[in-house]
């Protein structure tokens, strides 16, 4: 069943749908409210009308969401929500509500940035509750019973994607590359009753089974985009080995915890996500974190995939190239936009450094 297919019927089931932007959002709040939140990262469109609204030096991101609302293609939605997870993020979300007026309600959810102090926890909680507060007016009262549910079905998620990328770290999964994303994107629509399942038979079909002796990579980035990038991995017979992705390890590798209080526990949880450019995690828990990601895998060197004109990533990636070549660890960084495939000289590049790393 393809994308479009599952939310029509999620629809007909009589849930609401949410189109999320990135990246980090308490999901769980929003499936105790019968809401399937549809994240919308890189829609398979050609940009034809976004451009006259939006600067040319925006990502891709931006610019494919804008397309996909223009293109009259969230007509299904009951709403967007609109995390604060960048400059450009926030912007978009001011365009659509405040000047394309789009018909549908705009919700808005702010996180912290870092450092974190102690203040920093009572405002996620507040944002919890407003957030909550917010979209009761539209989708009924929260029942606080089926929010610990669905967080205990969040840890689940949790705990199995967890599983998928240690068996991946020890070559203990016979699956390609193209295979492991498409599996862990899914969750970005599937209602959790169905990506639990769905994973743990995807689990159980390919552990145990793992290629011997393939060159391993991380991978660093906001997303997996173009696609291309991932084919010509398992052309060359590279195994990504872990990755530091937005769309990934930095928001889908959740700690277990076992507080009580659904608030609690959803702050803990945020607290204790991987670092990120778009949380202003600092360049030496970014590097330390990729350090831990390369020692773990055996990886021989990080490639950073990064989308054009993504500032919170860009300004990242000198400081942390130089902070892994001090520890000797070979990078590579693509400028790369989405679904524009690779170009001849990116694919010469990424051989060259298979290559020396082989
Ligand atoms: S690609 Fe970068 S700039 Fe664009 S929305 Fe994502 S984090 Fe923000």
């Amino acid at each position: 069943m393809t994308r479009k297919e599952y939310l029509v019927k999620q629809k007909e089931m009589g849930r609401h749908l949410l189109g999320v932007f990135p990246a980090q959002y308490p999901k769980e709040i929003l499936w105790a409210m019968n809401i399937v939140p549809a994240e919308i990262w890189d829609p398979p469109l050609e940009i034809t009308l976004a451009n006259a609204h939006l600067q040319p030096t925006i990502c891709s991101v931006v610019k494919l969401g804008m397309e996909l609302i223009l293109q009259r293609k969230c007509d299904i939605l009951d709403g967007f929500l609109f995390p604060h997870t960048c400059d450009s993020i926030q912007n978009l979300a001011s365009v659509i509500n405040d000047y394309m007026k789009t018909e549908k309600p705009c919700y808005f959810f702010y996180h912290p940035k870092a450092p974190y102090g102690a203040a920093g926890r009572d405002f996620y909680r507040n944002h919890l509750k407003e957030l909550i507060g917010s979209l009761e007016k539209q989708f009924g009262p929260l029942d606080p019973d089926t929010l610990k549910q669905r967080i205990h079905q969040g840890q689940k998620i949790s705990a199995l994607l967890t599983e998928l990328y240690d068996l991946r770290a020890q070559g203990e999964l016979n699956i390609t590359n193209e295979e492991f994303y498409s599996m862990i994107r899914h969750g970005e629509y599937l209602f959790p009753d169905d990506f639990i399942p769905e994973l743990e038979a995807f689990l159980s079909q390919n552990k145990g089974q793992g290629i011997k002796g393939q060159a391993r990579v991380v991978l660093s980035g906001v997303l997996p985009n173009p696609p291309e990038i991932l084919t010509l991995l398992d052309d060359l017979g590279v195994r990504v080995a872990h990755d530091d992705f937005l769309i990934g390890s930095r928001r889908l590798l959740v700690p277990a915890n076992d507080l009580d209080d659904p608030f609690e526990n959803l702050t803990e949880s945020y607290f204790a996500m991987p670092p990120c450019s778009t949380k202003g995690s600092s360049i030496g828990e970014r590097a330390e974190y990729l350090f831990r990601l390369v020692d773990a895998t055996g990886a021989k060197g990080v490639i950073f995939n990064v989308v054009k004109f993504c500032e919170p990533e860009w300004f990242d990636i000198p400081n942390l190239k130089e902070e892994l070549k001090k520890k000797g660890i070979s990078t590579l960084s693509l400028d790369t936009e989405l679904n524009q495939g690779l170009s001849g000289q990116m694919v010469t590049r990424v051989e060259a450094f298979v290559e020396m790393i082989g």
